[in-house]
């Protein structure tokens, strides 16, 4: 717990967002500080609200809320992800409810093509990429299946994302669709990435164009941010934005810290610093009505500089005379994106859980606290699962 401090009133006051008009002044004491403001921050905070009655204080070190999830209107008025697409998809009915409660939706199936060879195909690799990149007429799925059996690889057991797709599509289309794309996305080899990276996007032997093949795939009505906004609007939780941890003001305390930053960083990088891939976003609006014919095009040759550029207003059905694209460039250096799924990365992490385990105030959430490459969909469903284990812990001890 940290109390005292000399911040004045009108400091911590000014960097509060009143999401609510009946937002009550700023406390003195939380009985939880929620360190970030996405995904998973957001559902903490709202579940420990509205669920546990608990008083709440979020912060976030950017001077928004929404995570990496972050929408807003560029200067030529279109909706636009600070930090990338973000595409909403799940299997699981109960997030979407639970979500359901603080959006409308609209649907959205994600479609995303690959530019190889001089042409633009469908990706994930399906039967028309095969018919239109070999110049074939594979008809039925069986045909494509046979075909990519004839050109698939045996490597025996499956240790790494190279293994995973030469063994699923051989190596021309390993070295056309993923070899160069990975190279740039993480900054190393296939061979060097855990099995699951390039297992996130198999190929296919039917005519199914569509990036995802979740149950539910759908867009917040509104966006993203202004579904955030739903989520923390209740009397007991305030937010800050633009505040770190570091630099809280010292005459606020709390019980309890849901932390959703980087577990190293709250460990002060004493066991190492965990490696994170980033990016850099190069934003642009262009003066024609459509860029690209859908809404993400990969770009998988090794010298291109980015991975994919993303047009929105595929994405949130906007209709404007001009359109907003973001190129993806890769990068070491960076805010902290990727957890990298390799063996050495795992291993520290597990040796940061350990000490985490040891932190009966803390609890870590996230993609970062919990050093995992999750989606949004997982994310939600990780901190439900985490309030509900901390919700019966109070319990408990409200018991005891
Ligand atoms: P974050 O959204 O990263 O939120 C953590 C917050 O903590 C940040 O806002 C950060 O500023 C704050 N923070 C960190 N340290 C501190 C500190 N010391 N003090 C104060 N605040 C701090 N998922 C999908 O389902 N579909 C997609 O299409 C998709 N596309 C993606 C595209 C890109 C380019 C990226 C990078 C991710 C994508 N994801 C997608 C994954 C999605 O972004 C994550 O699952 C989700 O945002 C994780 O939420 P989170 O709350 O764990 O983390
Ligand atoms: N990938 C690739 N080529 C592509 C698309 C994806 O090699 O055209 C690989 C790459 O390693 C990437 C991984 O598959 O990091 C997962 O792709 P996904 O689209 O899920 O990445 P994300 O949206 O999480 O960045």
């Amino acid at each position: 717990k940290r109390i005292a401090g000399h911040i004045q009133d009108s400091l911590v006051s000014r960097q509060v967002t009143r999401l609510s008009t009946k937002r009550p002044p700023v406390r003195r004491h939380y009985d939880v500080l929620v360190v970030g403001a996405g995904f998973a921050g957001a559902v903490m905070a709202e579940r420990m609200a509205s669920g546990s009655g608990k008083t709440v204080l979020v912060i976030d070190k950017r001077d928004h809320i929404g995570g990496n999830a972050y929408d807003h209107r560029d200067e030529a008025g279109i909706m636009v992800h600070k930090y990338g697409p973000h595409i909403f998809h799940t299997n699981s009915g109960d997030i979407l409810d639970y979500l359901s409660r603080f959006t409308g939706w609209i649907p959205y199936e994600h479609r995303v093509l690959a530019e190889v060879d001089g042409q633009q195909v469908p990706m994930p690799i399906n039967r028309t990429t095969l018919n239109m990149l070999y110049g074939l007429d594979l008809k039925t799925d069986e045909e494509a299946a046979e075909y990519l059996a004839s050109v698939a690889l045996d490597v025996g057991e499956i240790k790494n994302s190279r293994d995973t797709v030469v063994s699923q599509v051989g190596e021309d289309l390993y070295a056309k669709f993923f070899e160069g794309y990975t190279r740039k996305q993480w900054g190393v080899d296939p061979s060097q990435l855990d099995k699951s990276v390039a297992a996130r996007v198999p190929a296919r032997t039917n005519l199914d164009d569509r990036y995802f093949t979740d149950k539910y795939q759908c867009m917040p009505e509104k966006g993203y941010t202004a579904m955030f906004r739903n989520l923390l609007d209740h009397p007991s939780i305030d937010v800050i934005t633009g505040q770190g941890y570091e630099d809280l003001p010292m005459d606020i305390s709390w019980d309890h810290v849901v932390w959703s930053g980087p577990i190293d960083e709250y460990f002060h990088h004493r066991l190492g610093k965990l490696p994170y891939r980033s990016l850099r976003f190069e934003h642009e609006t262009l003066d024609c009505e459509q860029a690209q014919a859908v809404a993400v095009v990969n770009y998988p040759d090794f010298e291109t500089p980015y991975t994919r550029i993303t047009e929105y207003k595929h994405l949130t059905g906007q209709t404007a005379a001009k359109t907003s694209v973001t190129r993806e460039y890769p990068a070491d250096e960076g805010d902290p994106y990727y957890p990298i799924p390799n063996p050495a990365a795992q291993d520290m992490y597990r040796q940061y859980a350990a000490l985490a385990g040891k932190c009966e105030n803390v609890t870590f959430v996230g993609r970062l606290a919990t050093y995992r490459y999750y989606n949004m969909d997982q994310i939600v469903g990780q901190a439900l699962a985490t309030w509900r284990r901390l919700d019966a812990r109070w319990r408990l001890e409200s018991l005891a």
